[in-house]
């Protein structure tokens, strides 16, 4: 992933610093508005990165020891890191294989009477089923998150995806398609949540800093319960702003070349490449595809392609094999296993070009002949 940045978001964040704005501002509380318009409405909370946003998102919902949140092994570890960060425990459940989300049968696998919510990721932007995973949660009277990170700009059933949420956190992270170098967001549909949320970010303050500097009057904040710093800068956001309004291009351009790359790995054989889900479409934040009977191995082939100049990556990790959770012992999970060992993720950038496609799929047609 490159990020697209230029001389707008440089002359933006500029702009900002001259203002004297620099901290969580009025650029702040406009990225917040257009962002929750164009993620499907509800209310906009900016944070300091999607991780603090899943970690607020558990603090607002009071979940806490003894609780338990199922969440998919299979996603970057921050989402069952912020199940650890209220004390309640993460419940890895498996993935399905088309698309690497959760489904309603592999949640329902390892729900218990203790389980209190669910964080649901849509994985590398591929939306998961929000309506089939919206009636279960509903139904089994659990809280259900969405890990939108990678999500700006996928949809699911003609609707952004997140906005099925009662709760989503989005990224910022130069890794996701847009970004304010770091930087996250919570979007919730109830104006309640959302104030509670703007009190957890800012240290349990019931008015902010930028309301009280903005006062004529002098104004004595009061903090009403032990909360957090996990605010954005104006700096930050004016990045942002530029940023949004270049996101449906992006996507496009994304779509464009995933299109592309599907027919030309279409005749290779061992090959699974992604595909929108026949409920949404992905921004494709990442095209990967996964080895089905390929004759090399996911390791070889990323080595190949890195002698070839091509920087492909491992595809999405799965938290139950790394060290942090070596104590955990989760049922089976083969699909999740399955997709981190024998996926890779190919590059899929505003500055790919047709050549740099043409000779990447060359490089596995020629590995696939081995
Ligand atoms: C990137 C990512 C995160 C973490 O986002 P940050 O903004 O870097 O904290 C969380 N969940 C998923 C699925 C991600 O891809």
């Amino acid at each position: 992933m490159i990020p697209d940045l230029g001389e707008e978001e440089a002359q933006a964040a500029a702009d900002a610093i001259r203002s004297g704005w620099v901290a969580q501002g009025p650029r702040v509380a406009r990225f917040e508005t257009e962002f929750a318009a164009a993620v499907g409405g509800g209310h906009g909370v900016a944070v300091s990165s999607c991780t603090t946003g899943l970690h607020l998102a558990l603090v607002l919902l009071g979940l806490g020891p003894g609780d338990e949140v199922i969440v998919p092994s299979l996603s970057f570890i921050a989402t069952a890191n912020a199940v650890r960060y209220v004390g309640a425990t993460p419940v890895f459940a498996d993935v399905e294989l088309a698309t690497g989300n959760l489904t309603v049968e592999t949640i329902d696998a390892v729900r218990t009477g203790r389980t209190r919510a669910v964080i649901a990721v849509h994985q590398g932007g591929v939306p998961f089923d929000t309506v089939a995973l919206r009636k279960a949660a509903d139904d089994w009277g659990v809280a259900l998150v969405e890990d939108a990170a990678c999500a700006a700009g996928s949809m699911a059933y003609g609707r952004p995806a997140g906005a099925e949420a009662g709760i989503a956190a989005w990224s910022f992270h130069p890794r996701k398609l847009i970004t304010t170098g770091e930087g996250g967001m919570v979007t919730v549909a109830s104006a309640d949540d959302a104030t509670r949320l703007k009190r957890l970010r800012e240290h349990g303050m019931n008015v902010s800093a930028a309301d009280r500097h903005a006062s004529k009057q002098p104004v004595i904040e009061a903090y009403l319960e032990t909360a957090f710093n996990y605010r954005m800068t104006d700096i930050q956001a004016a990045v942002g702003l530029v940023q949004l309004g270049k996101l449906s291009a992006l996507v496009k351009q994304r779509r464009q070349l995933a299109a592309r790359y599907q027919s030309l790995l279409a005749d290779i054989n061992g090959l699974i490449a992604i595909r929108d889900p026949a409920y949404g479409q992905t921004n494709y934040q990442s095209f990967w595809v996964l080895l089905d009977g390929f004759p090399v191995g996911r390791d070889e082939v990323l080595a190949e392609l890195a002698r070839k100049g091509v920087s492909a990556r491992r595809g999405i990790m799965a938290a139950h094999l790394e060290p942090a959770y070596a104590d955990v012992t989760p049922g089976p999970l083969p699909v999740t296993e399955r997709i981190t060992r024998e996926s890779l993720i190919l590059p899929l950038h505003h500055k790919l070009t047709e050549a740099d496609q043409d000779h990447i799929t060359g490089v596995l047609r020629e590995l696939a002949t081995r």
